[in-house]
């Protein structure tokens, strides 16, 4: 059976969704079809689901520095991660109910099939056939495991997701978002962390200040760090997993090897090559300023594009494209830059703009930067004293804000805030001439000197 919609989006993730929904707003007719939950990878295997370990694990620190609050707490409670998870999985199923019912409501239809183009305005899904003159590519990506000897023996985050218990002895391989979050929670949670990298840091893309906090704190709470260190096989033994590393080094043996080396988008497959649709070398859909891939009428949005793999990237794509397709706003797109993130460390990272050395290369003797190092109030009590580091980066006689980093807690939430300054064009006077909340670590950043 042919039928003719005026959209048809492929993927009920975060990008997909957002397009969708904001699309039947505008009276659209329109499809969403997802071959698994919905909400994709944030609320299943992601953001969702990590937060809520995070959580977990921000109550387990809470707990070492309970003491010195005066809490009759002389070791910390046990934890029980196969309860949790269960709560966790409910919370995550009660989403998909909320996701689907949204859907129904705006008249959406959702297709639970596998979809691919069988050209560019038709979409086989199933024993479905469905035309439409605009299409979506939301499908979004999965985890990398790399090609060694082996490596079918370790897990990724998706396999994170799905453990029962927590894992006495693990290994995370990697030096990303999900390695360093990963490796964090579990320690937090009990476990015995080692954690293998290929260079000298982490979170090599972001400023060296973040990076060098960073790996201060993941060595302080316990977590054995391998720099310069590549696997090139892992071997099941009796005690657990063996890994080779590429300098000869032998480790383990582990409960749980968890790769976190990258995610590749998935795009191969679904017909794209039928319909036209280029891709570059690395398997994502390059699109223009506006999501529109090289064929007319065929867009795509999030983690397949290659660019900037977060969900409120991906929503904020979707909505804008479909504000401009079927809603009159003509010009509307997505500014990829200055887009904020955090790492549900411990301490959080946030993030937003340029790093220190992007501003050098870029405007060179025209930055100036200012920082703040100190202990937070909180530990002003507790013998743990953890520090919070804090970077701004300006431009310009005239000192525009063109890039802001901290490290500490709060991280997380403080940054949303100073993205709206740094996206509005903010100067350092500004944030000068912004009376300070007191007492906070926030306050920093409108008191730097
Ligand atoms: P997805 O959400 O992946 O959705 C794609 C959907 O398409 C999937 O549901 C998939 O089943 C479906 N699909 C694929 N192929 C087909 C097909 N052929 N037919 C039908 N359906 C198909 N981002 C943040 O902003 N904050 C965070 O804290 C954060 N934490 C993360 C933690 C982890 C462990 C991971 C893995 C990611 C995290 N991200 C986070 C990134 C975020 O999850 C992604 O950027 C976001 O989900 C991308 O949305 P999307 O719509 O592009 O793709
Ligand atoms: P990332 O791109 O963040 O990091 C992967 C890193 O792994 C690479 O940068 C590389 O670092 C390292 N690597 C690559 N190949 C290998 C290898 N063979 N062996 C060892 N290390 C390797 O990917 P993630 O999978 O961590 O996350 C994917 C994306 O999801 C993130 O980029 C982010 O956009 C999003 N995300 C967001 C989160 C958030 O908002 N809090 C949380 C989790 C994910 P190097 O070159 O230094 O070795």
């Amino acid at each position: 059976m042919k039928e003719k919609l005026d959209l048809v989006v492929l993927g009920g993730g975060s990008g997909g969704l957002a397009a969708a929904q904001r699309a039947a707003e505008y009276g659209a007719r329109v499809a969403v079809i997802e071959r698994g939950p919905l909400g994709g990878t944030c609320v299943n295997v992601g953001c969702v689901p990590k937060k809520v370990m995070w959580n977990a694990a921000s109550l387990a620190h809470g707990f070492h520095d309970a003491a010195d609050y005066g809490f009759a707490i002389a070791e910390r409670p046990a934890h029980d991660w196969a309860a949790l998870k269960a709560r966790r999985d409910a919370y995550v199923l009660r989403l998909n109910e909320i996701y689907a019912r949204n859907l129904d409501t705006k008249g959406i239809e959702l297709i639970e099939s596998n979809a691919r183009l069988a050209d560019a305005h038709t979409v086989v899904a199933g024993e479905r056939e469905l035309k439409t003159d605009r299409l979506i590519i939301a499908t979004g990506g999965e985890p990398v495991v790399p090609e060694l000897s082996g490596a079918e023996l370790g897990i990724t985050s998706d396999g994170f997701f799905e453990l029962e218990n927590l894992p006495p002895r693990v290994a995370v391989a990697g030096a990303g978002y999900i390695a360093v979050e990963l490796a964090a929670m579990l320690r937090a949670l009990g476990a015995e962390v080692d954690l293998f990298f290929r260079y000298d840091s982490v979170l090599r893309s972001f400023d060296e200040m973040l990076q060098e906090g960073l790996l201060e704190s993941l060595a302080a709470d316990g977590i054995q760090l391998h720099p310069r260190c590549s696997t090139p096989a892992l071997e099941q033994t009796p005690d657990g997993i063996q890994a080779t590393m590429s300098t000869g080094g032998r480790y383990g043996p582990f409960d749980c090897w968890l790769w976190a080396v990258g995610r590749r988008p998935l795009t191969h497959h679904i017909g794209l090559e039928e319909a036209g649709v280029q891709l570059d070398e690395g398997g994502f859909v390059p699109t223009d300023l506006f999501q529109q891939t090289n064929v007319d009428g065929v867009y795509a949005v999030g983690d397949v594009t290659g660019r900037v793999a977060l969900t409120p990237v991906a929503i904020a794509a979707g909505r804008r494209l479909a504000d401009r397709v079927f809603g009159g706003m003509d010009g509307r797109h997505l500014d990829y830059e200055n887009v904020p993130t955090v790492l549900f460390t411990h301490p959080p990272i946030g993030t937003c703009g340029l790093t220190e050395a992007e501003a050098r290369e870029k405007f060179a003797g025209d930055v100036k930067v200012y920082r703040s190092e100190f202990v937070p109030l909180f530990n002003g009590v507790t013998d743990h004293k953890p520090k919070t580091r804090m970077k701004m980066v300006t431009a310009g006689s005239d000192e525009k804000v063109i890039g802001v980093h901290v490290i500490g807690p709060g991280a997380d939430e403080m940054l949303q805030g100073f993205a709206v300054a740094v996206r509005m064009g903010a100067h350092k006077y500004d944030l000068d001439d912004t009376v300070a909340i007191h007492p906070t670590s926030a306050e920093e950043l409108v008191t730097m000197r």
